[in-house]
């Protein structure tokens, strides 16, 4: 039996006449960029995550860089960031001229440890940004408190966690400030790029609105300097078929979770927690291992598919190497130790069971 890490073939066939229908409607609208397919996604996942405000981009990363540009932050500044994480959210801190300023994880959830930050914290701080990573919230109380005692904005990454829950909030809910992305293999993925402010910030919405279209509200009338970060009318039209889909997906992502934890609870592999106030979504299901290059190597064997999130710490890559950080103990050895093992809504039973078989082999 074969399991690949990740089948993105899988969601576009269970949806596929809808999915026809949308793009095919948009192809003969004659309208392709910023039209009323991205108009009614936006207030449908504004809707959704309990926001007053979704502002459509053209990725993650942009979402992120633009809600820090929108909040004035550029050279200069610090953003405190996540030390394990995807690098995508240093890069969108030093997209803006900003500086990122790592903080080691929780070694529970593997989130940012909001008990960490404060010694992080410098006169030229702006804002947190805590990464929602592998599905799993982040503290948002605890950070919150610390960005109010020093006046602090927060801003979230929830490129891995649409449909988390905080404390009974779902991610993105007022009043956080969030960016999410529709890259194909997250849990709510377009059919190519794609990403999403949320917030209930009003002026923040609107700042977002003109940097993503040229700095432009209307046609040729340039107020600031803006940038192209546009969503396509594809992209969004085939977010609306699947977005109310999202929770019996996440739904089914976390039955798999819960027979993985089942099956594997007796093996050499550290489980995924779950803290008392979160909800999972699941977007990843990531163990922890010493020995990952042979438990990857047996699952290979079996035809089971994994990868690492992530290989190589943030700060020990070429590209922030120069930067001279750390070190991040706990986040150097989560890089050489977190192997993520195949989930998502369209894993079959059958296949669950064959990768439990395969680790206890
Ligand atoms: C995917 C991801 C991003 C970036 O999203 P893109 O749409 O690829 O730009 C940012 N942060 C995290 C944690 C991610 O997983």
């Amino acid at each position: 039996m074969n399991v690949p890490f990740l089948d993105l073939r899988a969601p576009y066939l269970e949806l596929r006449a809808e999915i026809d229908d949308a793009v095919s409607r948009v192809l003969r609208s004659g309208w392709y960029l910023l039209g009323p397919e991205v108009e009614a996604f936006e207030a449908e996942f504004a809707a959704y995550c309990g926001a007053d405000h979704c502002v459509a981009v053209n990725s993650g990363g942009d979402a992120l860089s633009l809600i820090l540009r929108a909040l004035g932050i550029g050279a200069g500044d610090e953003v405190i960031v996540p030390a394990h994480t995807f690098i995508a959210t240093w890069l969108a801190v030093s997209d803006t001229g900003a500086t990122p300023v790592p903080v080691e994880p929780d070694p529970v959830t593997f989130t940012m440890d909001p008990a960490r930050i404060e010694t992080a914290i410098t006169p030229r701080t702006r804002a947190i940004l805590p990464v929602h990573l592998y599905g799993h919230p982040a503290d948002l109380d605890a950070v919150r408190a610390v960005a109010d005692r020093h006046g602090l904005a927060v801003v979230e990454d929830a490129a891995q966690a649409p449909d988390a829950v905080y404390n009974g909030q779902r991610i993105g809910a007022s009043p956080s400030t969030v960016a999410f992305s529709f890259y194909p293999g997250k849990n709510l993925g377009a059919l190519g790029d794609s990403g999403a402010v949320v917030t209930s910030d009003r002026g923040l919405a609107e700042k977002v609105r003109l940097l993503r279209n040229y700095g432009s509200r209307v046609k040729y009338q340039h107020e600031v300097l803006g940038t192209n970060s546009r969503t396509d009318e594809i992209q969004a039209a085939v977010l609306r078929v699947k977005l109310p889909l999202l929770d019996e997906w996440n739904a089914r992502r976390a039955r798999v979770a819960e027979r993985y934890l089942a099956g594997l609870k007796g093996s050499d592999l550290e489980l995924p927690r779950v803290a008392s106030w979160a909800e999972h979504a699941w977007h990843l299901f990531v163990v922890r291992t010493s020995d990952r290059a042979a438990v990857a190597a047996r699952l290979e064997a079996a035809g089971v598919g994994t990868l690492v999130h992530y290989p190589v710490a943030v700060h020990a890559s070429p590209a922030y190497a120069p930067l001279g950080l750390g070190p991040f103990p706990l986040s150097s050895r989560l890089a050489d130790e977190v192997l993520s093992l195949p989930i998502g809504p369209h894993l079959t039973d059958d296949q669950v069971h064959h990768v439990i078989d395969a680790l206890g082999s």
